[in-house]
């Protein structure tokens, strides 16, 4: 018997907006795989080609090359049958809010050809399901902005798709209504079974969340594995320095360089990130060299990679460099702040 097909496929999608001297590459040959059941993070900064992936694989927009496959449907030449299987969380909210919660959702059930009651019934186990029963009955647009969030992942479930999309979930959400968004998340794959695509520039979330994840960056994946894969495959340590003064930090980039067994070394504001083969064996000779060079230090630590190292691992550039770049290019994260 052949293996069940996975989840999700993309398959070198590629796409360009515009044409000639204003043509944008948005994607430029991604693909990357999704097995049933897990959480699957796209993570990656402002611009990278997130929204533009998961529009393709939810049927809204086509790729210019490539092809994309939801449970082995083709997401262009069977795209209806595709829609039946997804649910899709857009970057912005897509609630009505001026209709109660409970409205929304039946509207969103009725939308889907289920009957008025069954619509009622299936609301009423979502909203219970996320805790949204009392307020239920209120108007969506005085809701919080995690109840109204979570609204809109209830809705985006009405229907009891087996792939859930999500565009930046939890963008424009407080530190604590994140959470407990994730908590969601994670319990819909564990509990419902679903596979649940998220797309994030947060790397904290990515980290947190997903089974596996595969890093993109100007349009292709960069790496991918579950974090610790990647934190692994890249060895070493990473230093990193809080200099006391922050006109130092050009100075303490290259004495740091020149060191024997100090690799790439990247500079944000007044801190200092250098990925080192042996933390512990290089930690002392830095911190003469710099002190020598009279470069005054407020703290310095030695850690295993975080994904941020990954990143500037496989794209050359910090992520936040990165996102503050793709941020500022064509509003790109313009939907975000709207949220
Ligand atoms: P992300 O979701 O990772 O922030 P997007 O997929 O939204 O990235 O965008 C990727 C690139 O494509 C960006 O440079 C963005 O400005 C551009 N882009 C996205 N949508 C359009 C569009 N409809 N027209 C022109 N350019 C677009
Ligand atoms: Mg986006």
């Amino acid at each position: 018997m052949p293996a069940p097909a996975p989840a999700i496929e993309a398959v070198e999608l590629a796409k360009t907006y515009g044409k000639a001297a204003r043509a944008v590459h948005a994607l430029t040959g991604l693909s990357f795989t999704v097995e049933p059941g897990t959480v699957f993070g796209l993570l990656g900064p402002n611009g990278a080609g997130k929204s533009t992936t998961v529009r393709i694989l939810t049927t809204l927009s086509r790729p210019d090359t490539g092809e994309a496959r939801v449970h082995g449907i083709d997401v262009v030449r069977q795209s209806a049958k595709v829609r039946q299987l997804i649910g899709y969380v857009s970057q912005k909210p897509g609630f009505d809010p001026v209709a109660t919660g409970l409205e929304n959702l039946v509207l969103q059930g009725r939308i889907h050809g289920a009957s008025a009651r069954d619509a009622r019934s299936r609301a009423a186990v979502l909203l219970d399901r996320f805790g949204l029963t009392e307020p239920g009955r209120r108007l969506a647009g005085t809701w919080s902005g995690g109840m109204q969030r979570k609204l809109d992942v209830a809705m985006s479930l009405m229907h009891r798709p087996r792939v859930l999309f999500l565009d930046e979930p939890t963008t424009g959400l407080d530190p604590e209504a994140r959470r407990e968004l994730w908590a969601e998340i994670a319990r819909l794959a564990r509990a419902d079974g679903l596979t649940v695509l998220l797309t994030t520039h947060y790397l904290e979330e990515a980290d947190h969340l997903a089974a596996r994840l595969a890093i993109v960056d100007a349009g292709r994946v960069v790496a991918a594995g579950t974090p610790d894969e990647l934190k692994t495959a890249l060895g070493g340590d990473t230093i990193r320095a809080g200099l006391v003064r922050q006109s130092d930090a050009d100075r303490a980039r290259g004495v740091l360089g020149s060191i024997p067994g100090v690799g790439a070394v990247v500079t944000e504001g007044g801190a200092l990130q250098a990925r080192v083969s042996d933390g512990a064996a290089v930690l002392p000779g830095v911190l003469a060299t710099l002190e020598a060079a009279g470069i005054e230090l407020a703290s310095v630590g030695v850690a295993r990679p975080s994904l941020d190292d990954v990143y500037l691992h496989h794209a050359g550039r910090s992520f936040g460099e990165a996102d503050r770049i793709g941020a500022g290019r064509a509003g790109a994260d313009r939907e975000a702040v709207l949220l």
